[in-house]
């Protein structure tokens, strides 16, 4: 089977980019870049801003204390003149002061290995060499290793699996083996019990501190996700959310459809965009309800716009998360809803990710073409964010490749991306789908996608998703609503 990551495989052919570049993912459920592309990691799961502005306090906390506690052992051993370990209090210095400038920076992922990793290591060498146990004073150092196993889990819960839990359970393991055994190697450097009775108080006070926190900022988390899934699920009852249709514009600049794009009309919070909310509808199951009532809309917004001739032509694509499509009965209610409104299913063009593609493919493919027979159409979005099987895309009866505006954003100044914008458009031709590019923001990328061979876009340079009222009148006269007005998302969203 062909595996295809038309990001890597562009960088590989034209040679002039770093080998690896990482995705940009933006789909809610997946990373997304956060306030200054910074902290992907952590917004991941649909943590909040809130989470982001704990952990990155939380973060400095540390390293500024870090940095306190290795100058304060570096000043006691320097009298002593035990000058090897004077060395490595330093070195502790600078990790703390470098991981605090990446937390300020908002690179919280490298700040948070710089701090893990090297406080591993410092926490397990003092272990073995100055913090030996003696009959009289029980080590206490290791204790670090508890809270420290604790902040991991908290860093990289967003993270995969391996690191996610394997950093964890490494900090566990070494408390573990350290508070089991004397693990230790007896030399000039150990500690003698004078000094370690004084350090076994203040080491266990700080490791119990440093618990106590990373548990209120777990704890904090918990019920700010529980109150968001609360109000989430009454706002669907309470019809608090809006569609917002953005135009998908044709070669000669005409309005062929349009994207519906869901919000949140916050009563407190204003206009809540999607990549606020779709993370957690997916991790509670939420996106069920609230994917029905999308379909719902956005057919009976069809059925209003097949009895004006200026948009009975137009289709809307709605954007369908795996979750809903792997419902038992998700053609079904597809099927339901075209029929409650009685419109052409050939208007609605349904938007599934490659990451549909990853299991139960057979189940996708039966579906599609159960929905195909009825007429409905279907687009691959985000196209080259993901992997995609060759053998698979062959098989799928799709109708439109949607190229990722995170390629289309940089393709008149990347190659990588010039070159994935292509390979798509000729992947669409050879397989005979159309293509259209999202994130359109410039004339310059316009013209470049068509003279590739993309000739229908979506983007701010034609409008922003708008009000049904906006989208109206931008249909009745497209040139003036250019550059539109924002249709209350908030910047980056
Ligand atoms: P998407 O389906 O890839 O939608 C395109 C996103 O790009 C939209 O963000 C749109 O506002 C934004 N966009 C369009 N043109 C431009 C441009 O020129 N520049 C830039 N920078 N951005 C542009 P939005 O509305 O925030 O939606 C984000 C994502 O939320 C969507 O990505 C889609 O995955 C998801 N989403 C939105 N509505 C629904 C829904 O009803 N159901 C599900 N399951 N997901 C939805
Ligand atoms: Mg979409
Ligand atoms: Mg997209």
């Amino acid at each position: 089977m062909v595996f295809l990551r038309l990001r890597s495989l562009a960088t590989t052919w034209w040679q002039t980019g770093p080998l690896f570049a990482p995705p940009v993912p933006h789909r809610p459920g997946q990373a997304r870049p956060g306030p200054g592309g910074a902290p992907v990691f952590l917004l991941a799961h649909g943590a909040s801003a809130k989470h982001w502005r704990r952990t990155r306090l939380m973060l400095a906390l540390g390293s500024v204390l870090l940095m306190l506690i290795a100058s304060g052992w570096a000043v006691f051993f320097s009298l002593k003149g035990l000058w090897a370990i004077v060395a490595l209090d330093l070195a502790m210095v600078a990790t703390g002061a470098a991981s605090l400038g990446m937390s300020r920076q908002g690179n919280l992922r490298n700040a948070s290995l710089l701090l893990l990793g090297n406080l591993f290591v410092a926490v397990g060498a003092i272990c073995v060499f100055l913090d030996v146990p003696s009959a009289q004073v029980p080590r206490a150092t290791h204790h670090f290793y508890l809270s420290l196993g604790a902040c991991a889990y908290l860093l990289f819960r967003g993270e995969r699996a391996l690191l996610r839990h394997g950093v964890a359970l490494l900090f566990f393991a070494a408390f573990v083996v350290f508070a089991s055994g004397e693990m230790a190697i007896v030399t000039p450097y150990a500690l003698p019990d004078e000094v370690r009775t004084g350090g076994t108080w203040v080491n266990n006070i700080l490791a119990a501190l440093t618990l106590y926190l990373v548990l209120h900022v777990m704890q904090a988390d918990v019920a700010a996700r529980n109150a968001l899934e609360d109000e989430l699920r009454a706002a669907i009852d309470a019809q608090q959310l809006v569609l917002h249709y953005q135009p998908q514009i044709g070669s000669d600049g005409q309005v062929i459809g349009a994207e519906a794009l869901v919000r949140w009309q916050h009563p407190q919070r204003g206009m809540v965009p999607p990549g606020e909310f779709i993370p957690l509808a997916e991790q509670t199951g939420l996106i069920v309800p609230l994917g029905a009532w999308v379909m719902r809309e956005a057919c009976a917004q069809l059925m209003r716009w097949s009895s004006d001739p200026r948009t009975a032509a137009l289709t809307l694509a709605v954007n369908v998360s795996a979750q809903q499509f792997r419902l038992p009965d998700a053609v079904a209610r597809v099927g339901a809803v075209l029929d409650h409104h009685g419109i052409d299913p050939r208007r609605l063009k349904i938007e599934l990710t490659e990451s549909m593609l990853h299991s139960d493919v057979e189940d996708t493919i039966d579906k599609m073409k159960a929905l195909k027979a009825l007429g409905v159409g279907f687009s691959l979005d985000d196209f080259g964010t993901g992997y995609s099987s060759l053998a698979y895309l062959k098989r799928l009866p799709l109708d439109q490749l949607k190229i990722d505006q995170s390629f289309v954003r940089d393709v008149l100044t990347d190659p990588n991306d010039a070159a994935i914008a292509r390979t798509v458009v000729s992947l669409g031709q050879t397989l005979g789908l159309s293509v259209i590019a999202e994130g359109v923001e410039t004339e310059g990328q316009r013209a470049f996608l068509a003279g590739i061979g993309c000739h229908a876009y979506q983007g701010y340079l034609f409008s922003r998703p708008l009000p049904i009222e906006a989208f109206d009148a931008f249909m009745r006269c497209p040139g003036e609503s250019a550059p539109p007005a924002r249709s209350g998302e908030r910047p980056g969203a």
